[in-house]
């Protein structure tokens, strides 16, 4: 029927409404390729989990369509869940080997948490909102990745002494400061992913420990929610 077809065509392409699984599947495809490789990102490790990770089953119902989207989408209780470039990058400056012991702080919708654990990471997540949390440990135990990561419900902005040193520590949100406890923190040729400046914008940092010297390096603008808590904003 004509009519049908008409209205068939004028839904935007398939990337942007994968309403079913092949879409899906396509869609993730085709943000590995043009949003993550074509635009620099070349661990292949990084490439591989995003390929591999459902970002679909981290969205909000209203929100599927979207879940390729080259952006940052919203979350329940006003929060985000990152853009995958984002995510990428923050994946690949913290380049954690296999079996590496991972302290991420701001888990929201455990995306992040699930690409780690694809790539063979074991993860502390630390999320302060209880309700995000357990939305967050429901959806990676379902893909299997229960027993690399863990979540608890807290304040971690000053980071998680019970664990330290970590190896890698990433945060997810936006800190006013790279705070001396979670410098602390970090293990000998560790590596500190996290984003620092004001409440709407900061730099993404890469901060690597070498002995008793630290090394600073930005790799350019990023917009997270803000970090919360003792070490973050009030
Ligand atoms: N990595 C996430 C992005 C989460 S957005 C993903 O892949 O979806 C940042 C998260 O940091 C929010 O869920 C927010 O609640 C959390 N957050 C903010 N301040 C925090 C703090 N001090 N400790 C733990 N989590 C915090």
């Amino acid at each position: 029927m004509p009519a049908v077809t008409a209205r068939a065509a004028a839904y935007p392409p398939l990337v942007d409404r994968p309403a079913d699984a092949r879409g899906l599947e396509a869609a993730r495809g085709t943000m590995v390729g043009l949003q993550l490789r074509a635009r620099g990102i070349v661990d292949e490790r990084v490439l591989a989990a995003m390929a591999a990770v459902p970002r679909e089953r981290f969205v909000p119902a209203e929100s599927l369509d979207h879940a390729y989207a080259d952006a940052a989408l919203r979350i329940a209780a006003g929060q985000t869940i990152s853009q995958p470039y984002m995510v990428a990058l923050m994946t690949q400056l913290l380049d954690p080997p296999l079996g590496c012991r991972v302290l991420e702080i701001g888990t929201g919708s455990g995306y992040q948490a699930a690409v780690l654990a694809a790539m063979g990471c074991d993860v502390l997540g630390v999320e302060r909102l209880a309700e995000l949390a357990s939305a967050a440990r429901e959806r990676i135990a379902a893909l299997g990745f229960g027993v690399r990561v863990e979540i608890r419900v807290g304040d971690g902005s000053l980071g998680w002494d019970a664990g330290a040193p970590w190896e890698r520590i990433i945060v997810a949100a936006g800190a006013p400061t790279v705070s001396e406890e979670l410098v602390a923190q970090l293990a000998d040729g560790g590596r500190l992913v996290i984003p620092v400046g004001g409440r709407r914008e900061q730099d993404l940092l890469l901060v690597e420990r070498h002995g008793a010297e630290l090394v600073t390096t930005d790799h350019g603008p990023c917009v997270f929610v803000p970090l919360r808590g003792a070490g973050g904003w009030a």
